[in-house]
């Protein structure tokens, strides 16, 4: 913005050539007129005056330039925080909202917008954006009282959560700053935990309780007639005997859960041809084929008696759930894992049932399980023990087709690969 004016100079240097002119003709006696005089006088006046207006001007340009330089400065300073708080709340895993009276909302981070699929709620209302009665009262109940609100929110859209809900004003009170923190799956395991105690007494009291009918009328009836005694006695023993496999698992599942897997040399290829071989004649009972693919001896470090229970469960569902043709049981050695894999050509599990069957006493079908004997806690004892060695259960089903699961165990620093069947 440089402007140089010479106006100003050009006036003052030609005003001080004439003052000099006037000065040098008066004191050389040649007497100058009033006139000539005051038109000297004048010239190095406006001149002066030019001079002084132009000094101003660029004083002024200068101090606005020094003025908008400091305001961008503070403005990119403004940017750089406000992109520092942006990303610090969409790093979080906590929706937070902030709005004003009318719940309508002015800021929503990456988390809010996620959960509530909504690119941009800025400008629209909590109700609107979250389809909650519950939250809006939360909003509206802090603004009135001008205190802090907590509640426990659940949402059915767009699919079912629940939240702990925070609602709190800043300190001018025109504003709320709203949190959720979803604890969907916490409550989902306390329903899971709570759903296995009343199925641990459920489970518990109703072979107990056709025991003690049983046993009651036994008593009354057994002069008789000895064949209802007979009948009675039998269904007795296998009732009972139920309630050992299911006392059983469950001190199994127990053990697994409260001890940290005391790991040894275990030569898993033996421990699984042995489970093989105990089911062996149940297999071939039902005509069903039953092989086992994989090394004659596997070292690896793990729990030996646990590995067996994880086959034994495996194998013994893949029997259970078969009604024709075969099951391959196949173990895999990997870089730093071995793959145990029981595979069947049985009912399959429908999709929806999948992610439950690990759940304990979770059955698709209450009634066959019972039938064959099952427990409803086989294949949680089996995700257990895996998980507790650091390796994970995959399973793959197709209705009416077939299942199968697959274990991957790690093999530890002991492995040893001794020999190939
Ligand atoms: P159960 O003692 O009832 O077999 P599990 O925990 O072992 O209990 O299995 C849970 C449920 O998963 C079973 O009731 C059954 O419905 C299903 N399931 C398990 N293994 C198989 C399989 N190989 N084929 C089909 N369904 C299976």
């Amino acid at each position: 913005v440089k402007r140089t004016n010479y106006l100003p100079i050009a006036i003052l240097v030609g005003s001080a050539a004439l003052l000099a002119a006037g000065a040098f003709l008066t004191m050389f006696g040649i007497v100058a007129t009033t006139a000539t005089n005051a038109f000297l006088l004048g010239g190095l006046l406006s001149g002066l005056g030019a001079f002084y207006g132009q000094a101003l001007v660029r004083q002024k340009d200068r101090a606005y330039r020094d003025e908008h330089e400091r305001a961008q400065v503070l403005e990119a300073d403004l940017r750089q925080q406000k992109e520092a708080v942006d990303n610090l709340a969409d790093g979080l895993e906590i929706a937070i909202f902030i709005c004003d009276r009318k719940g309508l909302i002015g800021y929503a981070n990456r988390r809010a917008r996620e959960i509530f699929k909504f690119e941009n709620p800025v400008g629209r209302t909590i109700l609107a954006v979250t389809l909650s009665y519950d939250l809006e009262s939360l909003v509206l109940e802090a603004f009135r009282t001008g205190e802090k609100q907590t509640g426990e929110v659940p949402f059915a859209y767009p699919e079912e959560r629940t939240a702990l809900a925070e609602g709190w004003l800043d300190s001018g009170g025109q504003r709320l700053f709203l949190s959720l923190y979803e604890i969907t799956d916490l409550r989902r395991l306390e329903r899971i935990r709570q759903d296995f105690v009343a199925n641990v007494s459920h489970e518990l009291r109703t072979p107990l309780a056709s025991i003690r009918a049983m046993a009651e009328t036994l008593l009354d009836e057994a002069a008789e007639s000895d064949e209802l005694g007979r009948r009675y006695l039998d269904k007795i023993v296998s009732e009972v005997d139920r309630l050992s496999l299911i006392a059983n698992d469950l001190l199994i599942l127990s053990a697994a859960e409260s001890n940290p897997v005391r790991k040894q040399a275990c030569n898993i290829a033996e421990v699984i041809q042995a489970v093989i071989h105990q089911l062996e004649p149940k297999a071939s009972q039902k005509g069903l084929k039953l092989t086992y693919r994989g090394p004659r001896d596997l070292i690896i470090e793990a729990n030996s008696s646990q590995m067996s229970q994880v086959a034994m469960n495996l194998v013994d569902n893949a029997i259970n759930y078969t009604f024709e043709g075969h099951i391959e049981v196949t173990l895999k050695v990997e870089r730093d894992h071995v793959d145990l894999t029981v595979q069947d050509t049985g009912i399959g599990i429908a999709s929806e049932h999948l992610p439950r069957v690990f759940e304990r006493f979770y059955r698709v079908d209450k009634g066959r399980s019972r039938a064959t004997g099952g427990t409803g806690l086989g294949l949680s004892i089996v995700k257990h023990i895996v998980e507790a060695h650091g390796g994970e259960v995959r399973l793959e089903s197709t209705l009416n087709q077939g299942t199968t699961f697959t274990a991957s165990i790690p093999k530890g620093d002991l492995s040893v690969n001794v020999s190939e069947v």
